[in-house]
């Protein structure tokens, strides 16, 4: 029986602060074949952060152009800032055989499931809103506005779980990152994914 020639696509969603960077961060440590894909944004860097790494910083016109000269695979605006996925990298590597895994919002996560139905869509959340807003607020980054904005949009966000295929609660890093492994093998097992002659 073949391998499956094409990677998965996965895409990770949930609100802000619900632990989506550690978690990918964390997968893609330990799994070889998985690949981050960086967004571009037109968000400040955060201390820390490393361009090419944690995201490409760009300025509002570049990221015009990347949208005018079809680079991205999808886009939104967050909070005032814009986000998007280069396109490229994402069908180059799963084209590949890597599998390749987004960490976007939910309206990005709906133009890919437009486009990558075959996508493995996880809506990650906390275990709580106090929780949450803990985590927000410990990070240290955002202004006391722009906590509260984002609260606002966790609450909205976690109506959309409905139209993902599965939720892990980041309770605890390594238990949710243990369920994000487990769906992936199962996903890789799937007969639809896989040429099943003998
Ligand atoms: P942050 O500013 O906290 O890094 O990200 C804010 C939100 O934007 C998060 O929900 C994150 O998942 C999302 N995001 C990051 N990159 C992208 C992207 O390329 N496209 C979309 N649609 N959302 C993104």
């Amino acid at each position: 029986m073949e391998e499956n020639k094409q990677g998965l696509l996965i895409v990770l969603s949930g609100p802000s602060g619900a632990g989506k960077g550690t978690l990918c961060k964390e997968l893609t440590r330990t799994l070889p074949n998985l690949q981050y894909s960086v967004s571009a944004t037109t968000r400040d860097p955060r201390p820390g952060e490393t361009e090419g790494k944690d995201y490409y910083f760009v300025s509002r016109e570049r990221f015009s152009e990347l949208i005018r000269q079809n680079q991205l695979l999808e886009h939104a605006e967050f909070c005032g800032s814009f986000y998007g996925t280069p396109q490229a990298a994402v069908e180059q590597a799963v084209n590949q055989g890597k599998d390749v895994i987004l960490e976007i919002e939910i309206r990005g996560a709906e133009q890919i499931r437009q486009k990558f139905p075959q996508g493995v869509f996880i809506f990650i959340v906390p275990p709580s809103l106090e929780e949450l807003k803990a985590r927000i607020k410990k990070r240290g980054t955002e202004t006391e506005d722009k906590i509260r904005q984002r609260l606002d949009k966790a609450t909205d966000e976690l109506h959309y779980v409905s139209e993902y295929d599965y939720v892990v609660v980041n309770d605890q890093v390594q238990t949710a990152v243990e369920k994000l492994k487990a769906i992936i093998t199962a996903e890789k097992c799937k007969v639809k994914r896989r040429s099943v002659e003998f």
